[in-house]
């Protein structure tokens, strides 16, 4: 490329753009395959709601219409739905626009940093490197929990946020609540703690589950939330943050006032109300997650305990391909998951659980795959 006569920032010129799972249409037009699977994004396996897709069509002919700034309506509403009061809440573009906004409003640049888990959930390292915040990563344990004492002796004087995900994406590891409860409180209060809960919905251990319970006890803890899984609306993003009022009203002042649209907060307004959706998803998730389990272990894989709606997983050490390989070779038969090579881990899969009739159409090709040569 040649250089440009204008001004582009340095920490952009070489940034490396976030990894997103493969899309349906790539692969249909590079295989000229008919019927594809997708399991490779952790989106709701039900789809859209019906009840989404009615108040979508009635709210079509509002599209001309800017939304009231903030979507005062949808916070309201989310703020029942929750029990938390509004003045906690901040509604985004995905929970993408939440981290985002999280990290331009809270470190400053050069003085301050931010401290996560190696590997995690890659927008908060690249939020950071395009804001110029220091980042620094903490690797996970072997089995893949979390360095609790690793991260409070990273933490020093100037770590402005601490980020976890629990439950943890990719590995679908999530801690109990008591060892959250233990960490927050060890964590200085001038390090924000935000626990990115974008998988919480799905979590059936009783040890786990949302740091929300304590929200209360701590003025430095921050939680984020999507619809774009259990909720089903990946394509139209929404999320929120459930923040410490001096955060929310900073993030609701600099925030573009339009970045939830007119459509979004109709699917919020309609996804809330929707209980048996919700539902009905938690238990296709839970079933179908038993289901991949038992299944994958029967064909030799590791697979990592998950309270989410995917599981990662090792091939077995007799098996002659590569992840990448069986990837590959899944990718021709019409079977999107994810390689890890992306989160540094080139030995692991991850597979997002689908309806009953995708899970078994996997787990028969992934038997295929691993044994043709
Ligand atoms: C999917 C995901 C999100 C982003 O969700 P959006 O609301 O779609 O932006 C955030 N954090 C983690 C760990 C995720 O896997």
């Amino acid at each position: 490329m040649p250089k440009p006569t204008f001004s582009l920032r340095e920490n952009v010129l070489d940034f490396e753009p976030y990894s997103p799972g493969m899309n349906i249409d790539e692969i249909r037009d590079r295989y000229q395959l008919q019927n594809i699977i997708k399991l490779a994004s952790n989106e709701n396996p039900l789809g859209t709601s019906p009840v989404v897709q009615k108040r979508l069509s009635k709210a079509a002919d509002q599209c001309f219409r800017y939304v009231q700034a903030g979507t005062p309506k949808l916070t309201k509403a989310l703020s029942s739905f929750l029990n938390v009061p509004e003045k906690h809440l901040i509604v985004g573009n995905g929970s993408d626009e939440i981290i985002d906004l999280i990290i331009r409003v809270c470190p400053t640049p050069g003085v301050h940093n931010v401290v996560a888990c190696r590997p995690s959930f890659s927008m908060y390292r690249l939020q950071a490197k395009l804001c110029d915040v220091e980042f620094k990563e903490v690797p996970l344990m072997d089995d893949f929990s979390f360095n609790w004492q690793g991260l409070l002796e990273t933490i020093d004087h100037s770590t402005a946020i601490v980020f976890l995900t629990t439950p943890d994406n990719p590995s679908g590891y999530c801690p109990p609540l008591s060892v959250m409860r233990d960490f927050i409180e060890k964590v200085p209060p001038h390090c924000l703690v935000v626990v990115d809960e974008a998988y919480v919905e799905f979590c059936d251990d009783p040890q786990c589950g949302s740091s929300l319970r304590f929200f209360n006890e701590f003025p430095n803890l921050a939680i984020l939330r999507t619809f774009s899984k259990i909720g089903g609306l990946a394509g139209i993003r929404l999320g929120y943050g459930i923040l410490p009022e001096a955060l929310a009203k900073a993030i609701a002042s600099v925030k573009p006032p339009f970045s939830v649209n007119v459509l979004a907060q109709e699917a919020g307004l309609a996804i809330m109300e929707d209980t048996v959706f919700l539902q009905k998803t938690f238990q296709t998730v839970q079933e179908g997650r038993l289901f991949l389990t038992k299944s994958l272990e029967q064909i030799g894989c590791k697979v990592f305990p998950s309270q989410t709606n995917f599981l990662m997983f090792a091939l077995p050490k007799q098996c002659r391909k590569t992840a990448r390989q069986v990837f590959e070779d899944l990718l021709a038969r019409g079977i999107i998951i994810r390689p890890l090579g992306s989160y540094a881990l080139p030995d692991y899969l991850r597979v997002t659980v689908g309806t009953a009739s995708e899970n078994a159409t996997f787990i028969a090709r992934l038997t295929e795959v691993m044994h043709d040569n």
